[in-house]
């Protein structure tokens, strides 16, 4: 028998989830959206659905005691960057890496103030996989779209209301600035629902893995802070008809929309990307 059975049995040989959250009294604190995932086949799906993982480097936010971040390791990730804010996990996290070849890396601390480009600057592009903390997934999400180039996959949970959102089509109710804001420069696709019991505590509602894949080219040409504010002008009044709610965004709304091939009349949320774009180039040649 070897003397540390746990450095050499590798991350298998760690003691159950439950053990460890005992152990280090991780009682799951709501707010910090502590959902944990204790069943191993779904933190292995996710796992999976995000490989293959032997050339990847994962960014993983909010490992919590690490059952995602078991998992990833196990499914051969070549590296795993686990940023946690919650420092009663530290310690647990901490047994993992222990197991995992230097192939854990731990940064504690907040994932909305950690640099970003410096992680990448350091360990190349990231891939994040995470099943995110709820309270604060939208934002994370919106930031890490703002620096596209550092990534190359999201394979993400989030309340399946949010999923709806992302993933929406124009003429749907759930279609809004989200929709616009992934789908102008990724492909979305909902992977799969876990019903609330599947999370320890559970959550009030259903939660869903969504993947995120960045195009080559957005989906249509366009400024990216122009586009923001006519998507967000547009549907902030979303009730509205274009031709009032662009009022203070262009001089002659009903001449713009009607260029562009829009119906003046028309609502934000019948707006294509590829329409929404063609506003905003619309905007940029107004202000010069
Ligand atoms: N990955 C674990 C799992 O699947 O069981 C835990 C997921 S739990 C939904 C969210 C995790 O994010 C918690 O561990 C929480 O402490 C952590 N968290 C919350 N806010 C955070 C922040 N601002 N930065 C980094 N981690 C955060």
């Amino acid at each position: 028998m070897p003397d540390h059975p746990a450095e050499t049995g590798g991350v298998a040989s760690l003691p159950p989830l439950r053990e460890i959250i005992a152990a280090h009294g991780l009682s799951a604190r709501r707010s910090l959206g502590q959902n944990f995932l204790l069943d191993l086949n779904i933190t292995r799906r996710i796992a999976r659905a995000a490989g293959p993982l032997e050339d990847a480097t994962v960014l993983e936010i909010g490992p919590g005691p690490g059952g995602l971040t078991r998992a990833l390791l196990e499914e051969g990730a070549k590296a795993v960057i686990a940023v946690e804010r919650d420092d009663r996990c530290l310690a647990a996290l901490e047994q993992v890496a222990m197991v995992a070849d230097g192939r854990l890396h731990i940064v504690a601390g907040d994932a909305l103030a950690i640099d970003i480009a410096a992680l990448a600057a350091q360990y190349g592009t990231l891939r994040v996989v995470a099943n995110l903390p709820y309270n604060i997934s939208t934002p994370l999400l919106i930031r890490w779209l703002k620096q596209l180039s550092l990534f190359d996959r999201f394979v993400l949970m989030f309340q399946s209301e949010v999923a709806d959102r992302l993933a929406a089509e124009p003429g749907s109710k759930a279609y809004g600035r989200l929709s616009v804001a992934a789908q102008w420069r990724c492909e979305v696709r909902p992977l799969f629902t876990l019903p609330p019991r599947a999370f320890t505590p559970a959550p009030k509602v259903c939660s869903t893995v969504v993947e995120l894949t960045p195009r080559d080219l957005p989906r249509g040409e366009a400024d990216p802070e122009i586009l923001e504010e006519v998507v967000a002008a547009a549907f902030g009044q979303r009730r509205k008809m274009l031709r009032a709610a662009l009022k203070g965004t262009f001089a002659d709304p009903k001449a713009v929309l009607t260029g562009v091939g829009i119906a003046p009349e028309a609502r934000a949320e019948t707006v294509s990307i590829e329409g929404f774009c063609a506003l905003a180039r619309e905007l940029a040649r107004e202000r010069g």
